[in-house]
């Protein structure tokens, strides 16, 4: 149902196209015959291509971008449309109703790694504007809203290739899509054509790396869609067990979003930020070549694809990072939570974070999210690398090699008084 096979499917697309066509527009300053002129009042905007524009392409080069792609291209159904008679989209009306997926849908809504695993979804879903949440009414309306229109479920660094070419010669607006968890929706987008790396699973260690720089010691090799929690378990089964620099959540990506925004994570305060490990790069830029970017070659792109951000410089096909000896550690997590007194609140958070750097200096890691929009919520994590005698119990779901960052015992709380008593009882 979801992610439908798109050769079945193109033909309703061609006719969305005719019906809404518009005539070719020139632009001042631009040369490139395909940009749509849109108006906002009195302000004229030159567009990428979208469906239902003039430009936008026919079923026969759709046909062609699918069979290069090896037959992975899909029109995409968002996720909640089994719930819905009818999904509403750039195709019309396609019957979607499925009891059985539905009540899948429903009751895996919540689930980071099902959602993660859905070809084009966001985790965060207002980005999509909700248009098509998992209902019990299957009458109500189910639409695109901001959810991506096609996607290449690339499988490999050919894929992935034909896709920039095919969203940069047609000027769609073109979406790298790897586990969805950016905070700013950016892995999806109305419209678009979305090139998901999930597929890109290889990992490779090696206790010698040689590359463009100075350091010959161990590293791993990740693909696009490795996930920390993955690393993580199969770094902590080498002998002896290492780690790598991660984000605190074992499901966010390490070679995509993380690394282009710089990356912090548990062991940040000792190795520095995600990006600060990183040694090469393979990379596939605008042009559609696949470079490789370390201190040596394209160095320019190396710098930029440590923390110059996502999406914006290439396609990270796959990154090779520095490895480090694992050692017992230990966390904390808590929660603090108020129905009333936002003085009270604010007050704990600003106690709170009056000790940052004093767990900095003392070898810990805090990661904080304040909450205030329906309760008032402080909810933190502390990690430090001491010796613990009790892991994950609020991480269960992950790998002890996770979650020995994230044990609750042992570990000195300079903070716990001042806040208790900022908070009375
Ligand atoms: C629950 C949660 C916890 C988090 N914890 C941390 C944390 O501890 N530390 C931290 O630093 N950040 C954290 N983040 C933020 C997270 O690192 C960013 O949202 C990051 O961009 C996610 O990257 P992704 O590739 O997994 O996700 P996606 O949403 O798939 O991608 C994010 C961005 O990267 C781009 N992108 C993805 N893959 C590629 C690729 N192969 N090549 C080029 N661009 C690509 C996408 O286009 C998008 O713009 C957290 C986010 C969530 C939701």
């Amino acid at each position: 149902m979801r992610g439908a096979v798109f050769s079945s499917l193109c033909g309703a697309l061609l006719l969305a196209q005719d019906v809404l066509a518009q005539q070719p527009v020139s632009v001042a300053g631009y040369s490139a015959p395909k940009w749509v002129l849109r108006r906002d009042g009195s302000s004229s905007y030159a567009c990428k291509c979208y469906p239902g524009d003039y430009c936008w392409p026919n079923n026969g080069q759709f046909q062609k971008l699918n069979s290069t792609v090896g037959g992975n291209l899909r029109v995409n159904i968002p996720p909640g449309a089994p719930c819905y008679n009818t999904f509403k989209g750039p195709l019309g009306d396609v019957k979607t109703y499925d009891a059985a997926e539905c009540a899948k849908v429903t009751a895996n809504w919540y689930d980071e790694q099902w959602q993660i695993e859905q070809p084009a979804a966001g985790l965060w879903t207002y980005f999509t504007n909700d248009t098509c949440r998992p209902t019990t009414n299957p009458s109500d309306s189910c639409t695109l809203g901001y959810y991506p229109a096609l996607v290449i479920m690339a499988k490999t660094t050919a894929h992935i290739q034909a896709g920039i070419n095919f969203a940069r010669d047609n000027n769609l607006r073109l979406i790298i899509r790897n586990t969805g968890h950016d905070f700013l929706g950016r892995s999806v987008g109305w419209g678009s054509l979305v090139i998901n790396t999930h597929s890109f699973q290889d990992i490779k260690f090696t206790n010698a790396w040689r590359g463009a720089c100075d350091y010959n010691g161990s590293a791993v090799t990740v693909g696009a869609g490795v996930q920390a929690f993955q690393v993580l378990k199969q770094a902590n089964a080498l002998n002896p067990p290492k780690v790598m620099v991660t984000g605190e959540c074992g499901t966010v990506g390490v070679a995509g979003g993380l690394v282009q925004g710089g990356g912090h994570g548990p062991l940040t305060n000792f190795y520095g930020f995600l990006a600060d490990t990183a040694l090469e790069f393979k990379v596939i830029t605008a042009d559609g070549v696949l470079k490789t970017a370390n201190a040596k070659i394209n160095p320019d792109l190396f710098w930029a694809l440590r923390g110059g951000g996502p999406a914006a410089f290439g396609v990270i096909v796959e990154a090779t990072y520095k490895t480090f000896d694992d050692k017992p550690s230990s966390g904390v997590s808590f929660d603090l939570a108020l129905s009333s007194n936002a003085t009270l609140f604010w007050e704990a958070v600003r106690i709170f974070h009056g000790y940052s750097t004093h767990f900095v200096d003392n070898g810990l890691y805090r990661s904080t999210l304040p909450s205030a929009l329906r309760r008032l919520v402080l909810s933190s994590h502390l990690h430090h690398r001491q010796p613990t005698t009790n892991h994950c119990r609020h991480h269960g779901r992950q790998h002890p090699a996770v979650c020995r960052h994230h044990g609750l015992d042992g570990l000195p709380m300079p903070a716990s008084q001042p806040l208790l008593d900022a908070l009375g009882s």
